[in-house]
């Protein structure tokens, strides 16, 4: 089921807009409900404007009135950056699986980013 996943963000990564790095990222999310979204890196000329495919997997699935805690499984055909994990972790996602090194990994999230920021330091 996993690997299906996963199937799925290569064969969407090539609808990424990356003309500036050519490099092509394809995510898929897996909801609870059995819902899969989908999403592709999205680059821009000014360069940090760019969005993960992550992100707009993410977005997506917000949008579409799911909320953090949606999430089983996150499929990525590339390791995660920095502020993807942060963005993997507050998503809730349960199980992370990404292309790394030319292997296949499986990790948590806590696993990708042990102590991470956590919205109970914001003091809401
Ligand atoms: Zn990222």
């Amino acid at each position: 089921m996993s690997n299906e996943l996963y199937e799925r963000a290569v064969v969407v990564a090539e609808r990424a807009y990356a003309p500036y790095s050519n490099y092509l990222v394809g995510a898929a999310v897996r909801a609870r409900d059995g819902r899969v979204f989908e999403g592709v890196n999205v680059e821009n000329a000014a360069y940090p404007l760019g969005v993960c495919a992550e992100r707009t997997t993410f977005s997506r699935a917000i949008s579409e009135g799911y909320r953090p805690g949606d999430f089983v499984v996150a499929a990525i055909t590339a390791s995660p950056c920095g502020g993807c994990r942060q963005w993997l972790a507050e998503m809730g996602v349960e199980r992370v699986l990404f292309r790394n090194g030319g292997r296949i990994v499986e990790m948590t999230p806590d696993e990708l980013l042990p102590e991470q920021f956590d919205a109970g330091e914001l003091g809401a």
